[in-house]
């Protein structure tokens, strides 16, 4: 039975295709679950290749004029579109626990880091400049200026349905990009909701276009393939992305990728054991584990391990699992039945080579997708889950004794997205600092994601930058025009 929620029945569960709301082909629709009831929420229309082709048609049909439009006024969008979102942050919160399970407290958050890549991409909208030159030999002027890439394909994952969304969308807007947004199919109704704040404030119609449907690879593959495309960005798994840019590669389409993690989370023996805790469950537990920046490898020093795995065991076990909408409610559901699976192989292996689960380890109790917050000591480096992402609130401790033991394995991993290092030392926080070899690194924090800074990885975790004054520069052109004398 479908559950309503006044916030769920206010999203229009339609397509939005050239600044028109309609039914996907055949009227197909999708079906929305609650993760922490396994229960429906809502259907959403389920596009067809067809209607895909169609969204791009808007896209690419709206791009020139956009691409004229005055910066300011693309800056106001923004900006009217980041005070209505902030209007809403309860509206969006709601949206979000239910269709994704993170809890309501951690929902709101999101609504405020999301919104502000609106904030941050309006100011930098009218920031967008070229320069101008002698040519070194004096005899002519250089001059380079920065025009818009053009049509640009977004596909967003369903782990952050409101943040993986603004900070495309909001750096395509500054630069007058086009675009055809795909949400993940968990998660479409955030995405909706934020294309009606948009057209509410005025977002010329075909700029945005939202396409929802279960045929994830089958509508994005003709359009990745599509010469009007002239840009993808994507946020997931590495294993799609490497599918993705496979098929990009065909007419050598700019690509943005922000791709899966494997974050090591390390404490020497000098750190503040306290902050440390307070870090690990910030890197472990921010969105019930379900983030690309988790801390998947804790390495702690072996004169200090009992103590941070007591305090750090001690905080997980006190942690309240249940419905995300309930209060007091500290950790909610993982998103399906196949994820809870997957963590629960993931500790099965590592028991079975030796590691010692010290709380948590199973199943949490009810019908929704629950997993109990779990920490496990003596991790062997050759456990499945010191390879690959854990994606759950699952915390695995290894111990060293060496620093330049602790970064070559650190290092040790196709991965390259953030680590994160506890210490007092000075001297020692710039030389790990240059020797991790990451995207990003947390320095006596457990969170690095904020607007203002240019997030993304390195290796298998992808290439690009989303925010900071990197994250416009993914969505334009640099043309240099030679000028005689
Ligand atoms: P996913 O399975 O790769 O899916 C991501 C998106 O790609 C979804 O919209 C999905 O749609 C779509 N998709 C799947 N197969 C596709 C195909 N063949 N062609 C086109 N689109 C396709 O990843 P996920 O499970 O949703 O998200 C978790 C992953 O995202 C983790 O690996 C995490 O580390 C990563 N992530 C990275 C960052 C970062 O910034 N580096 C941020 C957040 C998450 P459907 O699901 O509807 O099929």
């Amino acid at each position: 039975m479908t559950q309503t929620s006044s916030v769920v029945e206010q999203v229009k569960k339609q397509l939005f295709i050239g600044g028109t709301w309609r039914d996907a082909e055949g009227g197909a629709t999708l079906e929305v679950d609650n993760p922490a009831t396994g229960g429906a929420l809502a259907r959403v229309a389920d596009a067809s290749v067809a209607d895909g082709a169609a969204a791009l048609t808007a896209a690419s049909e709206a791009q020139a004029e956009w691409a004229r439009s005055a910066p300011r006024d693309r800056s106001e969008i923004l900006r009217a579109a980041y005070e209505l979102i902030v209007e809403r942050t309860d509206a969006f919160a709601e949206l979000m626990t239910l269709e994704m399970g993170k809890p309501l407290a951690e929902a709101r958050g999101e609504v405020a880091y999301g919104s502000e890549f609106f904030r941050w991409f309006a100011e930098e909208a009218v920031r967008v400049s070229g320069r101008y030159s002698v040519a070194p030999n004096g005899a002519t002027r250089l001059m380079t200026m920065k025009q818009p890439v053009g049509p640009t394909l977004m596909i967003t994952p369903w782990n952050f349905p409101l943040a993986m969304g603004t900070r495309k969308i909001g750096p395509a807007i500054a630069a007058g990009c086009t675009m055809v947004v795909k949400p993940a199919a968990e998660t479409p109704l955030s995405m909706l909701y934020l294309a009606q704040v948009l057209e509410e404030v005025g977002l010329p119609a075909g700029v945005l276009n939202v396409v929802t449907t279960s045929n994830s690879g089958g509508v994005m593959e003709p359009l990745i393939r599509d010469p009007r495309s002239r840009k993808l960005t994507f946020t997931g798994s590495t294993q799609v992305g490497r599918t993705l840019i496979e098929q990009s590669a065909q007419q050598v389409l700019r690509v943005s990728m922000e791709l899966g993690g494997n974050a090591p989370f390390i404490v020497f023996d000098d750190a503040d054991i306290d902050a440390a805790v307070n870090g690990a469950m910030l890197a472990k537990m921010r969105n019930i584990g379900e983030a690309c920046t988790a801390a998947n490898r804790f390495f702690v020093h072996a004169d200090v391990a009992a103590e941070f795995s007591e305090k750090f065991a001690a905080r997980m076990s006190s942690l309240t699992v249940g419905d995300g909408m309930t209060d007091g409610v500290d950790v909610g559901p993982l998103i399906n039945a196949k994820a809870v699976d997957k963590v629960t192989n993931l500790v099965a292996d590592a028991t079975e080579r030796g590691a010692r689960v010290v709380t948590g380890g199973g199943k949490g109790d009810g019908a929704g997708y629950f997993f109990n917050p779990t920490v496990i000591t003596g991790l062997p480096g050759d456990a499945a889950m010191a390879r690959e992402e854990i994606f759950g609130p699952v915390a695995a401790i290894q111990t060293f004794t060496d620093e330049d033991d602790v970064i070559r394995r650190a290092n040790d991993t196709e991965y390259g997205l953030v680590g994160y290092f506890f210490t007092r030392d000075y001297a020692r926080v710039l030389r790990v600092s240059e020797a991790l070899d990451y995207g990003m690194v947390g320095v006596n924090q457990g969170v690095v994601s904020n607007p203002a800074a240019p997030f993304g990885g390195v290796k298998a975790s992808g290439f690009g930058r989303e925010g900071g004054f990197e994250g416009i520069e993914e969505y334009l052109e640099t043309k240099y025009v030679g000028l005689a004398l």
